[in-house]
């Protein structure tokens, strides 16, 4: 068998190969299989081999052989929920926090998601990408190779457009994928605030309709002071209808019944859900709705509260982690500090939280061709400087990253 790339000498390879298989990995888990001395070859952009080192070398003639020096492989992480592009930046509202404002109150004040809508607004495509390029060369640098991305910012046909042109040129111009989502359900713009169902009616009748062609996915912020919930099931209504899949911020701030509206419309994934109940925990156990969790914006808004990871485990709620990557609730590119974080304030272990960002993580964008290696997968991959997997939750507020191979190439070299 011919191969590209054979990666080899890896000293511990975690496949997760048999979890996530036919759905998303449920219950709680504290062991990953792993294959020591094992190896990954490559072909046209798939895995076409992975396991011990003397098996996949016995059967592969390789282009390119790499050496992995003894490290840890794993799959490359997927993280299904960022605001990738936005213009402008928000340290004012940090130093407000710290003194003691919300962030509702920050919002209501003209700030939060309504201060980066005039930045994104006044900003040119070429700014916005421009914006956008830092963030994915850090993010790729932590390990991400799949990334979903909203749009948000704009809350007007034009400027959501350019946000949605950002992203798609940015997933054709450089290594990580990037899955599209109209978010022009974000907030209610101020031109609009004496009249919310004409934004309503603006979004069901032209956003929707009009961005369709642009975004896989269609998003609501279904939460006190922005949509409500017969708002948010209008919206995704129309959405359904024009054939985009179904994602919402649901639960972040107060419980609205937010998890709930995502099981009943079908949505692919249900965000946040730090405030979900047990009503909310039952409803997404019982469907193919992924939670994805968010552990890295209760941290930052200083939340004493946090998603709870362990009673939706226990149920058998499938849960995947994102970064949330935004200017003002979470500004972050890293999953690996979004794993500590899962482990350290939502008690998930890091078995949990490592097929959150991979396997379940793909689940939650809809994408079934990645998130675990195995032959016919994405060669999509992290050689990590770690002793082993359980490691990577344990060192945080940096990168261990040592190689990042996408589709077969090497498109980050940490010595390089
Ligand atoms: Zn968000």
């Amino acid at each position: 068998m011919k191969a590209d790339l054979l990666l080899t000498d890896i000293g511990q390879l975690v496949t997760l190969q048999g979890l996530a298989e036919a759905g998303p990995q449920r219950g709680p888990l504290d062991d990953l299989p792993t294959i020591a001395d094992a190896a990954v070859a490559m072909a046209d952009g798939l895995i076409v081999a992975c396991g011990p080192r003397a098996e996949v070398e016995a059967q592969v003639e390789a282009r390119l052989t790499r050496s992995a020096g003894g490290r840890v492989v794993l799959p490359g992480f997927v993280d299904p929920h960022t605001h990738l592009p936005w213009a402008g930046s928000r340290e004012g509202e940090f130093a407000k926090r710290l003194a003691g404002m919300s962030y509702a109150e920050i919002a209501q004040a003209g700030g939060g998601i309504r201060a980066t809508m005039r930045a994104t607004r006044a900003a040119s495509l070429d700014a916005l990408l421009a914006a956008a390029r830092p963030r994915l060369r850090r993010m790729l640098s932590h390990g991400t190779t799949t990334a979903e991305a909203k749009s948000g910012y704009g809350l007007e046909l034009e400027a959501e457009r350019r946000q949605l042109e950002a992203i798609a040129q940015l997933d054709r111009e450089q290594p990580i994928d990037l899955v599209a989502t109209n978010l022009a359900a974000h907030e209610i713009p101020d031109e609009y605030r004496q009249d919310r169902e004409a934004w309503i009616t603006k979004l069901t009748d032209e956003l929707l309709p009009g961005l369709k062609p642009l975004a896989e996915f269609c998003d609501v912020f279904c939460e006190d002071h922005v949509f409500t919930v017969e708002e948010s099931r209008r919206i995704l209504g129309r959405a359904r209808e024009l054939g985009y899949k179904l994602k919402l911020h649901a639960d972040e701030l107060v419980p609205t019944g937010g998890a709930e509206l995502a099981v009943e419309l079908g949505a692919v994934s249900a965000d946040h859900l730090a405030k979900t109940g047990p009503a909310g925990i039952a409803a997404l156990a019982a469907s193919d709705t992924v939670a994805v969790l968010l552990p890295g914006t209760s941290f930052y808004l200083g939340a004493k509260e946090h998603a709870p990871a362990r009673a939706m485990l226990e149920a058998g709620v499938a849960i995947a982690l994102a970064t949330d990557a935004n200017p003002g609730s979470c500004l972050t590119e890293s999953m690996p500090m979004i794993l500590t974080l899962a482990c350290v304030n939502l008690r998930m272990t890091p078995a949990e939280a490592i097929v959150a960002a991979t396997a379940n993580a793909a689940w939650a964008i809809d994408r079934r061709d990645r998130g675990v290696l195995a032959p016919g997968k994405l060669a999509d991959l992290v050689v990590w400087d770690a002793p082993s997997w359980r490691y990577l939750p344990t060192h945080f507020g940096v990168s261990l990253v040592d190689t990042v191979v996408k589709r077969g190439a090497v498109v980050y070299d940490r010595n390089q």
